[in-house]
């Protein structure tokens, strides 16, 4: 990874290369700050220009053999220490080493910009904790005495730091105290407040900020290949969090299969276009159970929305243009005398779905329920 890679963190940046042409790279650095501003990636690019053979002033060159191992997460002088959990496939004493392969495809698909939901996830183990155990500290250790392989620096990564256990922690003092020549710790956390006060004050510390806005909005645009105005708006809304601009961003998309989906099916209803509407049940059919659930939810909120506007309410109603506009030439349809049978039906739709009901036949025999309630007179 080149600092290049990284979506906006100039200043940052900046100081870091500036450390490396004075000569003043402290060995044990601690990198933190929220999530998803990219704390990972500048320590991977830090290393990689560490140790790039070719490096520009600004940069590492990208291209020489340091450089490619160290983009492939294969440098011989690169380690990583990160949180593990029993899963699946190493059932007691996880450590770091036994996840090398994990941690390097997740790292490597989501171009270092993770967090510890994402690595949790990704192991498979959502409702479990993972820690930093004294194993991945003398790990670190066995592998600090040898010398470096290849590189000018051995670069050890810490990350979540918060995650460290006390034995694990009092097992690193000395080595953060007094590391091997040519050794760079960077220990990366979200929440310094919870990292072992020991740890905290035998470390640098470097405070990396929030992406900076238009930063981030130009790198939206460039991920999505959109105009700026497209993604201005979710990348108010991340504060500066990439992870979270993504996550927005496929939720509104989301919304929008949604909203266009819904439409299409009350209108069906309104025409009583019973052959369109047996196609409408099959594609729904197709688009899997937790989205079916997510639909009828949406049809949840659009038909409280409805009501919230009949009621002269529309204030409290948060839809966007389009959806808006749908909803007040829907809204006279939906009234005290229907509205109850309409949400139960989608809540007794989303129940059914989860006791693994035929969908198409659920969803066909509720639009002949919907298309008769919307002939109720208010
Ligand atoms: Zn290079």
């Amino acid at each position: 990874m080149k600092f290049s890679d990284i979506i906006g963190q100039k200043a940052v940046k900046d100081r870091l290369v500036q450390s490396v042409k004075d000569g003043r790279v402290s060995h044990a650095q601690l990198f933190w700050g929220p999530p998803g501003i990219g704390k990972l990636a500048l320590a991977l690019a830090y290393g990689q220009f560490l140790n790039c053979t070719a490096p520009t002033p600004t940069d590492s060159c990208g291209t020489c053999p340091s450089c490619i191992k160290s983009a492939r997460l294969t440098h011989p002088d690169l380690h990583f220490i990160y949180p593990t959990t029993t899963t699946k496939k190493i059932k007691k004493d996880p450590e770091s080493k036994l996840f090398a392969e994990e941690w390097r495809e997740f790292i490597l698909t989501h171009k270092a910009y993770v967090d510890l939901n994402r690595w949790y996830d990704f192991l498979g183990v959502e409702n479990k904790q993972g820690t930093i155990f004294a194993r991945d500290a003398s790990e670190i250790i066995r592998r600090l005495n040898f010398k470096a392989y290849e590189g000018k620096f051995k670069v050890m990564i810490i990350w979540m730091v918060e995650k460290l256990n006390i034995t694990a922690a009092n097992k690193l003092l000395k080595l953060l105290e007094e590391p091997p020549e040519n050794t760079l710790f960077i220990l990366i956390a979200e929440e310094p407040e919870q990292i072992l006060t020991t740890i905290k004050s035998r470390t640098y510390q470097v405070k990396i900020p929030r992406i900076d806005k238009d930063d981030l909005t130009k790198a939206l645009a460039a991920y999505y290949d959109c105009r700026i105005a497209e993604v201005s708006d979710i990348s108010s809304m991340a504060h500066g969090n990439w992870l979270e601009a993504l996550r927005l961003h496929d939720n509104a998309e989301e919304e929008k299969f949604h909203f266009h989906n819904f439409q299409q099916w009350m209108r069906l209803c309104f025409r009583k276009s019973v052959i369109e509407l047996i196609d409408f049940c099959a594609n729904i059919n197709g688009i899997g159970r937790e989205r079916q659930k997510a639909f009828l939810n949406y049809g949840l909120t659009l038909f409280r929305n409805a009501l919230l506007s009949n009621n002269g309410l529309s204030e409290l109603v948060r839809l966007t243009g389009d959806e808006y506009a749908f909803a007040s030439k829907f809204a006279p349809f939906v009234h005290h005398a229907n509205i109850l049978e309409m949400v139960s039906l989608m809540e007794e739709g989303i129940q059914q779905i989860e006791r693994n009901a035929n969908a198409q036949i659920l969803f066909m025999d509720t639009s002949l329920k919907v298309v008769k309630l919307l002939q109720v007179k208010p």
